[in-house]
């Protein structure tokens, strides 16, 4: 069978690009293993344009956000589901510091305001130094997308569900080949896996790692995300996603008794609603030290891309650069300097 490109990974990254392509015209083979807990199935699924204590925008979010809003309503009208609703963020300052932090950044920064109606909140949770706004904020349906997309591939015979070995791989700079499949070339959208590839293990990835609890608040609205420290987000079938941890330093990928009994303790404090705490999640994000994603092909070897390194915001990331790289395989448009593997060719040359 002679293809246009192999695609290796069907999380957010593998997902867009392999829908970039065949909007194009190419003819692709998305290879995923089914894993529950990468990246994108262990994710909440927002994408907020302002972060950190600074509360600073988000890298190119002007350009990202745009652009993520109008693909996942695109892609969804194609699926035929809802993958995107607005959902803005409700920050609740837990120490009058915070509240100063973000009272200075109200005046300059659009996507911040201050609600007006914040009493109503502290029916649900106990009070706080005040409440701000984040808006717009987007939440996306991740397992939907990831699940509907995938029996689209499936349908089309255009998935192949094992894992990919590269060994078993023959890597020519005009085409490869994977048992009876010649294509052109191959891009790895294969998340943590990818940092041992041996054509971008040189990279300079960051290993993350995010726990969560998925649980029942019968009684609390999913018109926002309500964030202290901890985000309260909606999730699928009428629960709530709560986490997550930023780990840099973990032996284990499981999900940790410390983590559980932190959140539950600080959910105690700040909501005044039972919960049910129904599942504990973990995954680890493919984080990087530059905070930049990794898009386009290696220096050496032009058969091989990459589409990674996405770390916390592959949901605004993954769709925008997967067009990129789309553009750049089908009209040899340029991709954006901070993105472009390009930046690591003498490291990747070696
Ligand atoms: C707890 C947590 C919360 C998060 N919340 C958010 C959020 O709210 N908003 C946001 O924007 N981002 C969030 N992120 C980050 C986001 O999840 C990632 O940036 C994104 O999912 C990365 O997607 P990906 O497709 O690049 O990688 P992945 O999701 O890891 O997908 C890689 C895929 O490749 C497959 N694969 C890998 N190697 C092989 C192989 N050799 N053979 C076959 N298949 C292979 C894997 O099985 C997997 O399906 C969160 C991450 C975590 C851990």
């Amino acid at each position: 069978m002679t293809i246009d490109y192999i695609i290796v990974g069907q999380g957010i990254s593998g997902t867009f690009l392999s829908w970039e392509l065949m909007k194009r015209g190419k003819r692709v083979l998305v290879i995923d293993e089914p894993k529950n807990n990468s990246a994108s199935k262990v994710a909440s699924g927002v994408i907020n344009p302002v972060t950190g204590r600074r509360v600073v925008r988000t890298w190119e979010i002007e350009t990202l956000m745009p652009y993520a809003v109008e693909a996942y309503t695109r892609f969804g009208e194609e699926l035929g589901t809802g993958l995107i609703r607005q959902c803005n963020i409700l920050d609740f300052h837990a120490t009058p510091q915070m509240k100063m932090a973000f009272a200075e950044r109200l005046h300059e920064e659009p996507f911040l305001s201050t609600p007006t109606n914040e009493n109503d909140y502290y029916q649900w949770f106990h009070p706080a130094f005040g409440v701000t706004e984040i808006n717009p904020c987007w939440l996306i349906q991740l397992h939907s997308l990831l699940n509907s997309w995938r029996n689209e591939l499936r349908k089309k015979d255009y998935l192949v569900e094992e894992n990919f070995d590269i060994t078993n791989c023959s890597i020519q700079p005009e085409k490869i080949i994977y048992k009876d499949i010649i294509a052109q070339k191959i891009i790895f959208c294969d998340g943590t896996v990818g940092f041992d590839n041996p054509y971008f293990k040189l990279l300079p990835y960051a290993r993350n790692k995010g726990q969560a609890l998925i649980a029942a608040i019968p009684d609390l609205p999913t018109t926002h995300i309500f964030k202290q420290g901890i985000n309260i987000v909606p999730w699928q079938d009428g629960l709530f996603w709560i986490g997550s941890s930023y780990e840099w330093d973990f032996t284990t990928l499981a999900p940790s008794t410390d983590f559980q009994e932190k959140v539950v303790s600080q959910l105690k404090q700040w909501l005044k609603l039972p919960f049910t705490v129904v599942d504990h999640i973990a995954g680890e994000r493919p984080a990087n030290m530059e905070r930049r994603p990794f898009v386009g092909f290696h220096p050496i070897m032009p058969s091989v891309g990459i589409l990674n390194g996405m770390g916390t915001k592959g949901c605004s990331l993954a769709p925008y650069f997967a067009h990129q790289l789309t553009q750049y395989l089908v009209e040899g448009a340029t991709i954006h300097p901070q993105a472009d593997v390009q930046r690591f060719r003498k490291i990747l040359s070696r």
